[in-house]
């Protein structure tokens, strides 16, 4: 019988299942390994996947990066290669010329994070359905259920919000602080993980990851203000997203931010989109609570996820 290994790869961490045995090692990725050059952190990739796959394996793959999955070919990644390297990525071509007895599918993480979630969380009567991610990157996919696709563009792309511009009212010093895509005031400057502790930063507000729940729970004033400015790009993207979808029934909320904050984060979201602003919002807060899930940690698992989309739960198309 034919191996199935399921592949994580995240900007911080590299995930391989080998059967039920999971093994997680330090990312080859800017994020882990800062000194490093693109060329050297694939090389790492390429390795380490050499030495753990078994001969003619099937290898789902999730990938935290802009992909176009038909072609096997990355275009970008801030958490992992800095942001966009010169020329796309051909991961597909560099795995298969080192392991051609293997049967390689790559997915964007996020896309097979929204498999996990529909899995998990998808309703009968859910018609779109969106999961977005906000942990060292932040993006979002959609998928429509009844034709059981994720469309994506020409290039094979879909909702990569995390470097649009942020709507936020916080001082300007946030506004401006950097992406690492290259750019500014993106969403992903000021929600993303690194994005949090950089708003922290220059607010001048004390912030540790590892305590940032439990000093909310202690009710600290400058840290509830520091979820206040960072959960805003956050809400504004998600008003927006309901206001351009009326079919836009259901939105899972995960990544490392969201679900190590969960209830916290939660709470805030649907204060901040309660909040009524003109004719043409409608949006009360028990119509958010019917469409916000903020997943808890465990809810999501990329690497399932990875399976059920080779397996063709649903179908990435660019038609
Ligand atoms: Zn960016």
């Amino acid at each position: 019988m034919t191996d199935t290994v399921s592949v994580d790869l995240g900007g911080t961490w590299l995930r391989i299942r080998v059967g039920s045995a999971t093994e997680r090692f330090p990312a080859p990725s800017v994020l882990q390994q800062p000194g490093l050059s693109v060329d050297r952190l694939l090389q790492q990739l390429v390795d380490t996947l050499d030495v753990h796959v078994p001969h003619g394996a099937r290898v789902n793959m999730s990938c935290g990066a802009a992909l176009d999955e038909q072609k096997g070919v990355a275009l970008g990644s801030g958490p992992l290669w800095g942001g966009a390297p010169s020329g796309e990525i051909p991961l597909l071509h560099m795995l298969s010329s080192r392991r051609p007895d293997v049967r390689w599918t790559l997915v964007n993480d996020v896309t097979a994070g929204l498999a996990s979630y529909a899995q998990g969380f998808a309703r009968p009567t859910d018609r779109h359905l969106a999961y977005i991610t906000i942990s060292s990157g932040i993006a979002v996919r959609t998928a429509y259920l009844a034709e059981k696709v994720v469309p994506v563009d020409h290039r094979g792309l879909q909702g990569e919000v995390g470097h649009v511009r942020a709507v936020s009212s916080a001082p300007p010093a946030v506004l401006q602080l950097p992406c690492a895509c290259g750019g500014v005031g993106h969403i992903s400057s000021m929600s993303s993980g690194p994005g949090v502790a950089a708003v922290a930063q220059v607010l001048g507000i004390d912030y540790e990851e590892r305590s940032f729940a439990s000093s909310l729970a202690e009710g600290t004033d400058d840290l509830a203000r520091l979820l206040t400015v960072v959960v805003e790009p956050i809400a504004e993207l998600i008003r927006t997203m309901i206001t351009l979808d009326p079919r836009l029934d259901r939105i899972g909320i995960g990544g490392g931010v969201a679900e190590g904050l969960v209830g916290f984060y939660e709470r805030e979201l649907i204060a901040q989109l309660a909040g009524s602003r003109s004719y043409a919002d409608s949006l009360t807060s028990d119509r958010v609570r019917e469409i916000i899930h903020v997943c808890a940690p465990g809810d999501i698992d990329t690497l399932s996820g990875a399976d059920a989309i080779a397996d063709g739960y649903l179908r990435v198309t660019k038609i």
